[in-house]
C-alpha cells in the first residue's frame, strides 16, 4: 500500500489541494521559526528542535513535488475507440498532466508505478447506488432495529467496496440523509469511497416508493410521512420537498413517478405523480442547480418524467416506443440497473427471501429489464451506466457490464457508459469521466483485457482516485 493510501486512513484529507496553500503554510513555518529562534539563542535543545522541524518542512516540500508516472500496457481512454498501447500518463497533484506514447523517464524524486501488463481506464461512474443500504433477508426487520449510526458504520463498508472495485465516482440515489454525511466524510478524508453526487432521501407521492409507512400498521411508522421525510402530493409539497433537499445538502434530486419493487406497496408500475407535480420538482430542483433522476417502470409514469422535464428515467422497465421517442427528443437519458432486475429476479426465486408482495413484483419486473435496454439502445436512446448497487451487493457493480453486452451493446459502449456518458448526464466531464490532460487523475488498471475477457471488469488490481493510490502495487 502507498503511503498517501495511509494518509487517507489517517485522516489526511486527499482533496486538499496542498499546493495552493503551500505558500501559507511556507509563512507560517517562518513566522514559527522566527519566535523559536529568539528562544532559541538561550536553549541549545530547541536549536535542536528547529533543525528537525525545518528538516521535516524540507521533506515534505520536496514530497509535494513529486509526479507519478503510470507506465500503461494498454489504454482505453474513455472516449476513442482505439486502445492505445505503451503509454505513459503523468500525474501531478490531482490532475493528469501529460499523456505521451511510449514510457517516459522520470525524475529520481517521481513516483512510477508499473502497469506494463495491465490495461488502464478511467475510474468507472456509477449513475445508481444506494450505500446506506444492501439487500438481505434480513432488510425489512433491520429498518426497524438500527439507528443512523448503524447506517454510517455500514455505508462506509459499502463505500469503500465501491472504490475498491474501480468505481471512482457515484450518485447515490436515495437514502435518509446518511449519504450526505457520507459524501462530506469522504470529502475530508475520514473515510474512504468514491467522489459521490447524492440525492439525500428520494421523493414520491403519498403511498409510493419512498413511502416508508407502506404496508405498515397504523401508527408504526412515527408520524404521517411529509415533504421532509421525502413523500409530497400536490405541487406545495412537491416544491417543498425540492427546497427541504437543498437544505439537507443534496447535489441533486431523485424522484419516482411510479411505485417501487422493494417497497411494500401493491403495485410496481402504475403511475403516481401527475406531469404538474413533476414540472414543479424539476422547476424548483432547477432553481438551485439540480438535476433531477426518475425511478420509473411502467410506460405512463415515464411518459410523465419526460414530459415534466427530468434528465434522467431510472430503471425504464416497460418503456414502450413512444417514451423512447420521447426520451431521444427530450434528449433524456436511461439509466438500465439490469444488474438489480437480475439480483431481484434471482432472489425472487428463494422462498421467504422477499415478502410476499416483493417477491411478485420482482418476478415481473425483474427479467423485463434486459429486454427492454436491448430495444431502447437500439432505438437510439441515450445510455448511462447505472446498476442499483445496494440491491445487490456493493463492489458487483461490474456485472453490469456484462448484461449490457449480452443485451447486444458493444463493450468499447458499455465502457463509454460507464466513463464518457455517465460523466456528461452528472454534469461532471470537464474534470472526470476520460483520461485526458487535465482532467482529474480518476484511474484504474484491470488484470486482463475486457475487450476480450469480460471477467477482467472484476479484476480491478489498481485504483487512483484524484491523484491517490488507494488500491495496487
Ligand atoms: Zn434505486
Amino acid at each position: 500500500m502507498y503511503t498517501m493510501y495511509a494518509n487517507a486512513q489517517i485522516g489526511l484529507a486527499p482533496r486538499y489541494d496542498f499546493r495552493l496553500h503551500a505558500f501559507e503554510f511556507r509563512i507560517r513555518e517562518i513566522k514559527i521559526a522566527d519566535s523559536l529562534f529568539y528562544i532559541a539563542v538561550k536553549c541549545d535543545t530547541m536549536k535542536k528542535l528547529i533543525f528537525l522541524l525545518q528538516a521535516c518542512f524540507a521533506f515534505t516540500f520536496c514530497a509535494w513535488g513529486q509526479k507519478t508516472y503510470l507506465y500503461c500496457g494498454r489504454l482505453i481512454d474513455g472516449s476513442s475507440n482505439t486502445v492505445r498501447k505503451a503509454v505513459t500518463i503523468v500525474v501531478d497533484g490531482k490532475r493528469i498532466v501529460q499523456i505521451k506514447s511510449g514510457y517516459l523517464k522520470a525524475d529520481p524524486d517521481d513516483r512510477v508505478i508499473d502497469l506494463k501488463n495491465r490495461t488502464v481506464l478511467p475510474g468507472f461512474i456509477d449513475c445508481h447506488v444506494h450505500l446506506e443500504f444492501q439487500q438481505s433477508k434480513s432488510s425489512f426487520s433491520d429498518g426497524f432495529r438500527n439507528n443512523e449510526a448503524d447506517v454510517a458504520f455500514l455505508s462506509a463498508t459499502y463505500a469503500k467496496a465501491t472504490l475498491m472495485a474501480g468505481f471512482t465516482t457515484v450518485r447515490d440515489l436515495g437514502g435518509s440523509g446518511v449519504n450526505v454525511s457520507l459524501r462530506n466524510a469522504i470529502n475530508k478524508g475520514v473515510a474512504i469511497g468514491p467522489n459521490i453526487l447524492t440525492a439525500g432521501k428520494a421523493i414520491s407521492a403519498s403511498g409510493g416508493h419512498m413511502d416508508e409507512s407502506v404496508g405498515l400498521r397504523e401508527g408504526a411508522y412515527r408520524h404521517t410521512p411529509g415533504p421532509e421525510d421525502g413523500v409530497a402530493d400536490g405541487t406545495d409539497e412537491a416544491v417543498k420537498a425540492v427546497r427541504y433537499r437543498f437544505k439537507e445538502g443534496a447535489d441533486l434530486i431523485k424522484i419516482a413517478s411510479t411505485g417501487g419493487v422493494l417497497d411494500l406497496s401493491k403495485d410496481g408500475t402504475g403511475a403516481q405523480f401527475s406531469i404538474k407535480e413533476i414540472q414543479a420538482i424539476v422547476s424548483t430542483a432547477q432553481d438551485y442547480g439540480m438535476p433531477v433522476a426518475c425511478h420509473a417502470h411502467g410506460a405512463e409514469g415515464i411518459r410523465r418524467a419526460i414530459l415534466g422535464g427530468v434528465n434522467s428515467i431510472e430503471h425504464g422497465t416497460f418503456m414502450n416506443n413512444e417514451c423512447m421517442e420521447l426520451a431521444r427528443k427530450h434528449g433524456v437519458w436511461l439509466v438500465p440497473t439490469l444488474t438489480a432486475g437480475r439480483a431481484v429476479a434471482d432472489s425472487a426465486k428463494i422462498p421467504g427471501f422477499f415478502p410476499q408482495v416483493v417477491a411478485g413484483k420482482a418476478a415481473m419486473v425483474g427479467p423485463q429489464i434486459q429486454k427492454t435496454f436491448a430495444k431502447a439502445f437500439k432505438a437510439g436512446v441515450k445510455i448511462a451506466f447505472g446498476t442499483d448497487a445496494g440491491v445487490y451487493p456493493h463492489g458487483k457493480n461490474y456485472l453490469e457490464f456484462g448484461y449490457m453486452t449480452e443485451a447486444g451493446m458493444p463493450v468499447m459502449e458499455a465502457i463509454k457508459a460507464a466513463t464518457a456518458n455517465a460523466a456528461e448526464l452528472l454534469g461532471i466531464s470537464k474534470d472526470r469521466g476520460g483520461i485526458t490532460i487535465g482532467k482529474i487523475a480518476d484511474i484504474i488498471a484491470l488484470d486482463g483485457d475486457p475487450l476480450r475477457d469480460m471477467a477482467a471488469f472484476g479484476r480491478v488490481i489498481f485504483v487512483m482516485k484524484e491523484g491517490t493510490v488507494y488500491k495496487g502495487q
